[in-house]
């Protein structure tokens, strides 16, 4: 008989019974018999040994083994009488649920073939990422899961609707106020979306046509989103200070979950170009006090002084991009509004610190361009910067990596409790493209460079961050935690060979130090290896 320190908790017992009950209902009686037995005589599929086990409440790391039978953890504790099909030694090693991604564009390529185990994630020990950010995404989420589901999956998915997804499908790209109707069709699909399972509702303000929407109805799809137990995740309209400024902007997330009465969330918590830098300050102030007047704000933020967009939503003015790529190429045409756009297109560039701040990261009409800055591409061509970026926009669109940010606010967010994690990183083929680093590196980079080596935040923290933070935030049950009764989503890891070589010009390198990688009790990764196993799963709110 095995000896458990700490007793499964009520809830904890009660998932037992409810995974037992569900199992009951394909499985004949005896083997859910088996099922519950078994951990009780100290066997189990998977034990876990001797290691320093965080278990995603943010409290310091303690010695415990883990025993985990099917898809569940179903005993934590002092194990050592137990046995086991698989025992994974973890002297010297830590372990922890594993972490969770809350803004991610892998959806897309995790639903691709070949592209569905998701390695450069699994390496980075990410179990779970929420799809669908910054507004986009499809609008019928059963489709979208059923071609997740299609060639099996590496990590889970947990998915959002998208609003700008939505105001497209009823409105297209008109920059205009909704009519009653049309905003009746736009709840309709948000609702859709929340029955097939999403967490909430997502937005990108900054981008067209989210840009187009005033706050009243974003806040009237919120609402919908509220009896489901869904949150609100925004790219704020402003993280500069292209129109509203970006305080202003923060503020439009607290009124919308104010009015709407759910979690908000400011997602990928920035402040762009050196005309905002030190307005961190005043940001989490207000946050605070937000939090003090009872109204549920966070933040997610990825660890780099750097982010990544297109090359024409990063400079060119949104007015111009109203309508579409088409409106935006007739206008290009007229000599009137072409002098607008150019005028607009130098402010945004001192937005970005300048042309050398702007590197490319994805051209299909010239690869080569790759990895170089737009200041070297304009100097080569003995062009300006501006009639470059036009040139290259006009043969289609280039996605950029854009050194915009201060470290000194990207630590001052990252201290936040409120504050958790995600990459905001997209599932690339590999060797495709000069993509930003943080669709390989974001998790360890957070551990090893802002915990280890720079005491920003404390190892504890910065697994809480992205583990039991996040599941608790967006409503995950039974993950980002280690207990009797949670999915065995856990990962072992080599603290000392944890390391993200990802960089902004050799981005396209795995992360370092996962051991193994458990996704719902299954190997995604054993002994440092990948598994060819698929056992993540679609989440349903
Ligand atoms: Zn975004």
């Amino acid at each position: 008989m095995s000896r458990i320190r700490r007793p499964p908790s009520f809830a904890a017992r009660l998932a037992v019974l409810h995974a037992a009950v569900a199992l009951a209902a394909v499985i004949p009686l005896s083997s859910v018999v088996a099922q519950e037995t078994s951990p009780a005589a100290g066997r189990y599929d998977i034990l876990i040994r001797h290691g320093r086990v965080f278990d995603g409440t943010g409290d310091p790391w303690l010695y415990e083994d883990i025993g985990i039978q099917g898809d569940r953890i179903v005993a934590v504790g002092d194990l050592h009488d137990a046995t086991a099909a698989t025992v994974i030694d973890a002297t010297g090693l830590y372990v922890s649920p594993g972490f969770i991604d809350t803004h991610s564009h892998a959806a897309p390529a995790l639903a691709t073939p070949g592209l569905s185990q998701g390695r450069p994630l699994l390496a980075e020990g990410v179990t779970t990422l929420i799809g669908n950010p910054d507004g986009g995404g499809p609008i019928d989420l059963g489709k979208q899961r059923t071609a997740l589901e299609k060639d099996g999956l590496g990590p889970n998915v947990g998915l959002m609707i998208g609003h700008g997804s939505v105001r497209n499908a009823v409105m297209g790209m008109a920059d205009r106020k909704a009519t009653p109707t049309e905003l009746d069709s736009m709840r309709a699909i948000v609702r859709r979306g929340m029955e097939q399972g999403a967490f909430g509702l997502s937005s990108g303000l900054f981008y067209t046509p989210g840009s187009f929407a005033p706050t009243e109805e974003v806040v009237e799809l919120a609402k919908v989103v509220r009896p489901f137990g869904g949150l609100y995740s925004s790219h704020i309209r402003d993280e500069s200070d292209y129109d509203v400024g970006v305080v202003a902007a923060v503020d439009e997330v607290i009124r919308i979950a104010r009015e709407a009465g759910i979690p908000g969330v400011v997602t990928h918590i920035k402040v762009l170009g050196p005309h905002v830098w030190g307005y961190s300050a005043a940001i989490v102030e207000r946050i605070d006090r937000a939090r003090q007047e009872g109204i549920e704000v966070w933040a997610d933020q990825y660890p780099y002084d750097a982010s990544s967009t297109g090359l024409a939503a990063a400079l060119v003015p949104a007015w111009a991009r109203a309508g579409g790529r088409d409106a935006f190429m007739k206008r290009l045409a007229d000599s009137t509004q072409l002098a607008k756009i150019k005028a607009g297109m130098v402010a945004n560039l001192d937005r970005r610190g300048g042309a050398d701040r702007l590197q490319i990261a994805r051209y299909r009409p010239d690869t080569t361009l790759e990895g170089r800055t737009l200041d070297q591409i304009a100097r080569a061509r003995n062009a300006g910067a501006i009639q470059t970026a036009l040139d290259m926009i006009r043969k289609g669109d280039a996605s950029v990596v854009s050194f915009n940010m201060n470290d000194a606010d990207v630590r001052r967010f990252m201290k936040q409790p409120w504050t958790f994690t995600c990459s905001d990183g997209t599932l690339v083929p590999f060797g495709q493209g000069v993509p930003h680093p943080r669709s390989y590196g974001t998790f360890p980079r957070k551990i090893r460079k802002y915990a280890l080596e720079d005491g920003v935040i404390t190892l504890p923290f910065a697994i809480h961050s992205m583990t039991g933070l996040p599941a608790a935030v967006f409503r995950i049950e039974d993950r980002g935690i280690i207990r009797p009764g949670a999915f065995a989503d856990v990962v072992v890891f080599d603290l000392a060979k944890l390391n993200d070589p990802a960089t902004y010009l050799k981005p396209h390198q795995l992360a370092q130090g996962m051991v193994d990688v458990l996704v719902n009790g299954g190997f995604a990764i054993r002994d440092g290896r990948f598994t060819s196993e698929l056992h993540g799963r679609v989440l349903h709110r």
